[in-house]
C-alpha cells in the first residue's frame, strides 16, 4: 500500500536530517518583521535573514514542512492540483552545498526513498543555466534533449534588486490520457498532463538596481514541494482531493450536502473549493489571522465568503465551516498541534464570521439573480459598474463575487463604471466632513487595490521559490 501523506512528510524530513540538515518547525502563516508580504508563501520565506547574512541559521543546511497560503491561487482552486493552503517541503542550503548535491539529493529522494518511477519524473532547467544539465545528465541519466528549456525557470526579487538565480522545476508525467493532444506537450504545458511538483531554486547571483547581475560571494539553495501533490502522485490519485489528505473532508462535505463526489465537475469544484477553504481558514484562524476588512483579515473573510458561496451552491444553508473545523484538526493536529490548542479559538472565529456572512449573500445573491435576468432580458452582457458599486457599498455583497457569478453565468463586469462609481464616493464622502475620512479612505484605497482594473491579483506573494507569485 502506499505512504501515508504524514509518513512522506516525515520520510522527507528524515532524509534530509540523514544529510546533515536540521530540522527547523514551520513558521507561522503571519510572517515574523517583514512587511514586504501578507501571508507566507514558501519555506524559504522564513529563510531569508540568513540567505542575506543578516542573522546566523541554526545549522547552515536546514529542512522544513511549511505552511503556505497563496491569495494569488485562490481563484483557481477548484482544479485537480490547486490549494489556497499548502504544506511545502523543503531544503536549504546557506552557502554550503550547491546544483550538484541539490539534484543528487532531490533525485535520490523521489526515485530511491519514496520510490517514483524514474521514467515518469521529467527535469526542466532555465535556458541559460549552464550547469544544470550536465548534472541531471550524471546524476539521473538524462540525455541533454530530454531536459526541457523553459524560461519561466528563474526565480528573481520582486524589487529591483536582490539575490536571484536560475531553478530547475521537477515534472511528474500522468500519462497522455491527461493531455491536451497538442504535439507539443510537455513539461510546463498548462493541460494536466505533467505536474510541476518540486522547484530547486540556485540562488546565485546578486541584481542591481540597473537590472546587472553579479555572482554572489556564496550561493544558496532553496528548494519547494508541495506535499499535497507529491501525495497524489505517491498514492496515485486523480486530484490533491483525492489523497488522504482531503478524502475525510471531501467526505464529510458530501455527507453533509447529501451529494456525490467524482459524479458532476460543477458538485466537484464546489466540494473542493469548500475542502480548501475550510483546511485554509483552519489554519488561518490558528495563527490569529481575524476576520477584518484589510490586509489579511481581509483575505480570511474573502475566503469564508467564497466558501459560504459555494457551499449554498451545494445546498448548504446552515453553518458548516465550523463544524468542518474539528474534521480538520483532527487530520491535521498532530503535526500541527497548534490546532489543538486553538480549537475553541478557531471554531469561535469561523462560526461567528459564518453566520454574518450568511444574511449579507442572500440578500446580495437575490438582488444580482434578479439583475441578470433582468440584463439578460434586454440583450445586454455587462453588468454596469454602478450596479456592482451598489451591491458592494450598500449591501456588502463582495465584488470579487460579484465577478466570479457574473463570469460564471457568461457575463462581463463594466471595471471602469466600477471604479469611476467608486471614486465619486470617494469624493462625495471628502465633502462630507461628518465623515470619519482616515477610515473611509482607508476603506475605498483597500477595495481599489483588491478590485483593480480588472481582478484582484493579491497583495503578497512577493516572494517564493521559482517565480513571483
Ligand atoms: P504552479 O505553477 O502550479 O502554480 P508554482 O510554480 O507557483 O506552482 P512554486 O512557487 O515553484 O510553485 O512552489 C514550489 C512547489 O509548491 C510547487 O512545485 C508545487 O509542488 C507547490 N505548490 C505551489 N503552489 C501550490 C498550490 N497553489 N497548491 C498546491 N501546491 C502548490
Ligand atoms: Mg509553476
Ligand atoms: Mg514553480
Ligand atoms: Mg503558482
Amino acid at each position: 500500500i502506499a505512504l501515508t501523506s504524514t509518513e512522506i512528510r516525515a520520510r522527507y524530513l528524515d532524509y534530509f536530517a540523514s544529510k546533515g540538515h536540521v530540522k527547523v518547525p514551520s513558521s507561522s502563516l503571519v510572517p515574523r518583521n517583514d512587511p514586504t508580504v501578507m501571508l507566507t508563501t514558501a519555506g524559504m520565506q522564513q529563510m531569508i535573514p540568513y540567505f542575506l547574512g543578516r542573522e546566523t541559521p541554526p545549522g547552515s543546511r536546514m529542512t522544513s514542512a511549511q505552511k503556505c497560503f497563496r491569495t494569488t491561487d485562490i481563484d483557481i482552486v477548484g482544479n485537480q492540483r490547486t490549494l489556497t493552503f499548502f504544506e511545502m517541503l523543503g531544503n536549504f542550503s546557506v552557502g554550503d552545498y550547491f546544483k550538484r548535491e541539490a539534484i543528487t539529493f532531490a533525485w535520490e529522494f523521489l526515485t530511491q526513498v519514496i520510490k517514483l518511477p524514474a521514467e515518469r519524473l521529467h527535469p526542466t532547467v532555465h535556458p541559460d543555466d549552464a550547469e544544470a544539465p550536465g548534472y541531471w545528465s550524471e546524476i539521473a541519466g538524462y540525455p541533454d534533449d530530454a531536459i526541457v528549456r523553459l524560461e519561466d525557470n528563474w526565480w528573481g526579487p520582486p524589487g529591483a534588486s536582490g539575490p536571484c538565480g536560475p531553478d530547475s522545476e521537477i515534472y511528474y508525467d500522468r500519462g497522455v490520457e491527461h493531455g491536451c493532444g497538442r504535439a507539443d506537450c510537455k513539461p510546463g504545458c498548462d493541460c494536466e498532463r505533467f505536474l510541476e511538483i518540486w522547484n530547486l531554486v540556485f540562488m546565485q547571483y546578486f541584481q542591481d538596481r540597473d537590472g546587472v547581475r553579479t555572482p554572489l560571494p556564496k550561493t544558496n539553495i532553496d528548494t519547494g514541494m508541495g506535499l499535497e501533490r507529491l501525495s497524489m502522485v505517491v498514492q496515485g490519485k486523480e486530484s490533491v482531493f483525492d489523497t488522504d489528505i482531503f478524502r475525510a473532508i471531501i467526505d464529510h462535505f458530501a455527507q453533509l450536502t447529501g451529494v456525490r463526489y467524482g459524479q458532476d465537475t460543477r458538485v466537484d469544484t464546489s466540494l473542493r473549493v469548500i475542502a480548501d477553504h475550510a483546511r485554509a481558514l483552519v489554519f488561518l484562524a490558528a495563527d490569529g489571522v481575524l476576520p477584518s476588512n484589510e490586509g489579511r483579515g481581509y483575505i480570511f473573510r474573502r475566503v469564508l465568503r467564497r466558501a459560504v458561496r459555494h457551499g449554498k451552491l451545494l445546498g448548504l444553508d446552515k453553518p458548516f465551516l465550523s463544524i468542518a473545523a474539528d474534521t480538520v484538526i483532527k487530520l491535521m493536529g498532530d503535526y500541527y498541534t497548534e490546532l489543538r490548542e486553538q480549537r475553541d479559538r478557531i471554531v469561535d472565529v469561523l462560526s461567528m464570521e459564518e453566520k454574518k456572512f450568511s444574511q449579507t449573500l442572500n440578500t446580495g445573491l437575490q438582488l444580482l439573480t434578479e439583475l441578470l435576468t433582468e440584463l439578460r432580458a434586454k440583450e445586454v452582457s455587462v453588468i454596469p459598474g454602478d450596479a456592482v458599486f451598489k451591491l458592494y457599498d450598500t449591501h456588502g455583497f463582495p465584488v470579487e463575487l460579484t465577478q466570479e457569478i457574473a463570469s460564471e453565468q457568461g457575463f462581463t463586469i463594466d471595471s471602469a463604471g466600477f471604479e469611476h462609481a467608486m471614486q465619486q464616493q470617494q469624493e462625495r464622502s471628502r465633502a462630507a466632513s461628518t465623515f470619519s475620512q482616515a477610515d473611509h479612505e482607508t476603506n475605498l484605497d483597500e477595495v481599489l487595490k483588491r478590485v483593480g482594473p480588472t481582478r484582484f491579483l493579491g497583495y503578497e506573494g512577493v516572494i517564493g521559490t521559482g517565480k513571483i507569485v
